[in-house]
């Protein structure tokens, strides 16, 4: 299964992402400037026309620019300025390097945009982003419905909600009625990202992203995250963790038939992070810490030392057919004791926290 993977302007990574140039089906990156529309990150020092020039080497592989905050501030919905400022600048990237589509979450923003008439419209696909939490086969096609009126093609692939990696029953079902009317639609997993099973805390963690995206209030969710949320929860509860819905490397395997690609997250950690991920999923292997793989819930691997290779072939039977239900069940928690070990607190290498 190909990968879907973070897009660094950094020499070394790109070097490495040519090298990996079979395995991969796409690259999403940011804009480099004006305000942040990606649910994230901004590159430091970086212009337009340098990005387009890193982009450029990226041949085959398909391009896909990140405008996936959950919100904007209200007044730019009708700043022309701004929205056409911002087509031009995908149309600047499209004429240096073709790109795809656009990932995005605030349907607002893609109707804002399709309303200036602008000449990149038709050009780009409109990808409902992750954060969508696309798990119901009604709730894609609602949102295909709209992206087909906004005049933005629509998607040649669909990311399903991560939950679906831990209900192959659902998740075949969902596929059938997708392809039943989009019989070309590719379909795309999240593998790494390590939250909570269905998180509670995402919708507000998403929303505390895209508000300190407008400038308003400063970048805080870590601190809430360890202060309020998952953090401090998965401290109490660290078997929580094997209910996440990721999908180990040597698991990819399940997925090949109702999947397309796989897409790999973690931008925010640095390209020594993704290089080992990466790496990791394109030999569908990984003796290590488990942990280390895993977005969200990196910050455990500095506690604890999940062997990846402990969890062995029947691991993903065991989760995938639970009832997900552990108020009664102390499975996670037993097989967690058994092969995790605690560790000193290590302080990671600066590079892994850019
Ligand atoms: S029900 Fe049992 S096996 Fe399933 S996630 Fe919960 S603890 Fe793990």
């Amino acid at each position: 299964m190909k990968l879907s993977v973070p897009f660094i302007p950094e020499k070394s990574y790109i070097q490495f992402l040519l090298e990996k140039r079979a395995y991969l089906e796409s690259i999403y990156f940011g804009l480099p400037s004006g305000p942040v529309l990606d649910s994230r990150i901004r590159f430091s020092n970086m212009d337009l026309p340098s990005l387009a020039k890193s982009l450029i080497p990226m041949k085959g592989i398909k391009r896909y620019c990140l405008l996936n905050t959950r919100f904007i501030r209200p007044d730019l919905y009708t700043d022309t300025q701004f929205l056409t400022g911002l087509l031009d600048m995908l149309q600047f990237l499209h004429d240096k390097c073709p790109i795809k589509g656009i990932v995005i979450s605030d349907f607002y923003l893609v109707n804002a945009l399709a309303g200036t008439g602008h000449d990149m419209v038709p050009l780009l696909e409109a990808v409902p982003g992750i954060n969508c939490m696309m798990d119901s086969s009604q709730k894609i096609f609602s949102h295909m419905e709209m992206i087909e009126n906004t005049g933005f093609k629509i998607p040649e692939k669909l990311i399903l909600d991560r939950s679906l990696n831990r209900d192959p029953e659902m998740l075949d079902t969902m596929v059938g009625s997708i392809k039943a009317i989009y019989p070309n639609m590719k379909i795309e997993l999240l593998a790494n990202e390590g939250c909570l099973h269905h998180c509670p805390f995402k919708p507000a963690h998403d929303a505390q992203i895209s508000l300190s995206n407008t400038g308003v209030v400063k970048e805080n969710t870590h601190a809430v995250n360890q202060a309020a949320g998952c953090h401090g929860y998965f401290h109490q509860h660290p078997e929580k963790f094997l209910k996440s819905p990721f999908i180990r490397p040597e698991d990819v395997i399940h997925y090949e038939e109702v999947a397309d690609t796989l897409k790999i997250c973690g931008r925010t950690l640095g390209t020594r992070f993704l290089t080992r991920c990466i790496t990791a999923y394109c030999q569908k292997n990984y003796d290590g810490n488990l942990m280390d793989l895993m977005d969200a819930t990196n910050f455990l691997a500095s506690f604890f030392h999940l062997d990846n290779k402990q969890l062995g072939d029947g691991f993903f039977k065991t989760i995938t057919t639970c009832t997900n239900v552990c108020k009664n069940c102390r499975i996670c928690h037993n097989l967690f004791l058994k092969i995790v070990e605690k560790k000193s607190i290590t302080l990671k290498p600066y590079g892994d926290y850019q």
